[in-house]
């Protein structure tokens, strides 16, 4: 298995659960997906090569590397074909947090405060459902050597 298809298999747990049973974007009109030419969302490994050609969102280099390669932004104009939202999209608004036990836990990811309302309200407030997807996402990654490298080091990045 490669880590593409860690990645895919991550993205089909997140294909119809969003953070909430109800439409959150209505919430805050969808302030996720209001970036700018040069922000954009994390793309895990090997998943750029599913947008060569996209004709909603180009790649561009972040300006840091994870996992041994320089990482990979997918910027969007706002839309998108649902189906093949990026990962980090699916995701959003949690992450992965790796604790000194070893452990990892899922948690709001505190660079999602600044757009997402949701933040507010903690992990609990979120559907369960979509909770548990994205452990069980998490674990999926995890299981693959280089998306649990790229995690690790996510959240060391974002943790100094
Ligand atoms: S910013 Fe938060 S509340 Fe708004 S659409 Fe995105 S996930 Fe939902
Ligand atoms: S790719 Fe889609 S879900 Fe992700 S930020 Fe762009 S419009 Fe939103």
């Amino acid at each position: 298995m490669s880590s593409l298809d860690s990645v895919l298999a991550a993205r089909a747990l997140l294909t119809s659960l969003t953070p909430l049973k109800t439409d959150c974007g209505r919430l805050c009109e969808g302030a996720c997906c209001h970036g700018d030419d040069a922000t954009g969302m994390l793309l895990f490994p090997g998943e750029a090569a599913l947008y060569e050609g996209c004709d909603f969102a180009k790649v561009i280099p972040a300006e840091f590397d994870l996992a041994g390669e320089r990482a990979q932004l997918l910027v969007c104009g706002g839309h998108c074909e649902r189906d093949n939202r990026p990962l980090a999209c699916r995701l959003f608004p949690l992450y992965l947090k790796f604790l000194r036990s070893g452990r990892t836990k899922v948690k709001m990811d505190p660079r999602a405060a600044a757009v997402c309302p949701l933040t507010d309200y903690g992990v609990e407030a979120l559907d369960s459902a979509f909770v548990d997807a994205a452990r069980q996402a998490y674990d999926t990654l995890l299981g693959d050597e280089t998306c649990a490298r790229y995690l690790k080091e996510l959240d060391e990045a974002f943790s100094l």
